[in-house]
This record gives structure tokens, C-alpha cells and sequence, in this order.
């Protein structure tokens, strides 16, 4: 996706419906400098608002993914590259936030495992101890509701049995058991419980 000639195509639709960035912005909930930094090609519509941008600009989701007006010649071909461009981009950040994930995971059980170490081992007095460990757990806490929402929505769980592949609730997530990004879980299409493996991939 060429997000600077989206960004044009963007523009000289709003001006074709005799709208500015700032009466664009307040029709869409959004700021003016969301519409914008579109229209300069340095971030993408939200794929939340993308449809009721589209109907404003009076064109569909595949002219704008385009950057153009589509012609029905084109039209099937454009789809199933705009379509391929957003699976790809989606497995993209989804690795990178599952890196981020880990990487943020790691910084958090530092000062567990430090507050742990020198609260257990160094001797002090028994609340200092207390003290020490307990602060000591509260990055982690903090970090658990992040982590676990981005080990929801990044990727898939695959059910062992029926090998359906779907993204869980938060509270599936939340209260199932692992072993690294492994979750014990079950699945909504069977109904059957299984170590579920993430993916990536669909396939
Ligand atoms: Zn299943």
C-alpha cells in the first residue's frame, strides 16, 4: 500500500466534497491533525473508521486502500491485493508487538526476581523484607493487563482438536493457564479443552 498517494487520493476527495481537514475531522469524532497526518502519508485511517470515512468521501474501502478510483475492470484484482497487503501488514506488527511483549515481560520480572533475591537473602529486618519484595512485584502487575491483551489480539490460538483457529476473549486469556504463550483453553468451535498454541498465520 503506497499510504502517500492514499494520502493525495484522500485529500482531493475532501476537497471534492467541499470539506476541510478541520469539518472532515468533526464529522469523523477524530482531530484535524489525524486527517491531516493521512493526508500527508505519515499514518493510515483507522481500520475502525475506514468505512465511514469512505461514505463520506463517497468511495469504497478498496478506492481509498488504492489510492484511486478503481474501475470494475480492476476492481476483483485491486481487492485481493489490498487484501493480501493487509494480512501481511496485520502478521507484521503482530510479530513485532509479540517481540515488544517479551522484551516488556522481561524488564517487569527484573525487579521481581531482584526484590526477591535481596529480600530473601540480604539480611534486614522482616517488614523491610516485606517491603522490598512486595515493591518489587509491581511492575509486573502493572504489565500483566498489557501483556495478556496483546497475547489476545496478536496472532491465533489453534485448538489441538479440531485445529480451528480464533482469536480468544480477553477472559479466556486471562484466567487460563500457560506455559509461554501456550494457553490451556477451550475451544469455541468444539468445546473441547486443549493446549493451544499461538500463530501467526492463519491458514
Ligand atoms: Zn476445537
Amino acid at each position: 500500500m503506497d499510504q502517500i498517494k492514499i494520502g493525495r487520493f484522500i485529500a482531493e476527495c475532501r476537497k471534492k466534497e467541499n470539506l476541510t481537514q478541520m469539518q472532515l475531522a468533526e464529522k469523523l469524532n477524530i482531530t484535524d491533525r489525524a486527517v491531516s497526518k493521512w493526508e500527508t502519508g505519515k499514518a493510515m485511517p483507522d481500520s475502525s473508521i475506514m468505512l465511514e470515512l469512505c461514505d463520506i468521501l463517497k468511495i469504497t474501502v478498496n478506492d481509498l486502500l488504492s489510492g484511486e478510483k478503481v474501475t470494475m475492470d480492476n476492481y476483483n484484482k485491486e481487492l485481493e491485493n489490498n487484501l493480501l497487503e493487509m494480512v501481511k501488514q496485520k502478521q507484521k506488527s503482530d510479530k513485532r508487538l509479540l517481540r515488544m511483549e517479551s522484551l516488556a515481560g522481561v524488564m517487569a520480572a527484573i525487579p521481581f526476581v531482584a526484590g526477591l533475591v535481596i529480600g530473601l537473602f540480604v539480611p534486614m529486618e522482616e517488614w523491610k523484607q516485606v517491603v522490598i519484595v512486595l515493591s518489587g512485584m509491581i511492575p509486573l502487575l502493572v504489565a500483566i493487563p498489557f501483556l495478556l491483551r496483546v497475547e489476545q489480539v496478536a496472532g491465533f490460538y489453534e485448538c489441538q482438536h479440531c485445529h480451528h483457529q480464533y482469536v480468544p476473549q480477553y477472559i479466556s486469556v486471562f484466567m487460563a493457564p500457560h506455559m509461554g504463550r501456550t494457553r490451556y483453553m477451550k475451544c469455541p468451535e468444539c468445546g473441547k479443552r486443549s493446549w493451544q498454541k499461538k500463530i501467526i498465520n492463519k491458514e
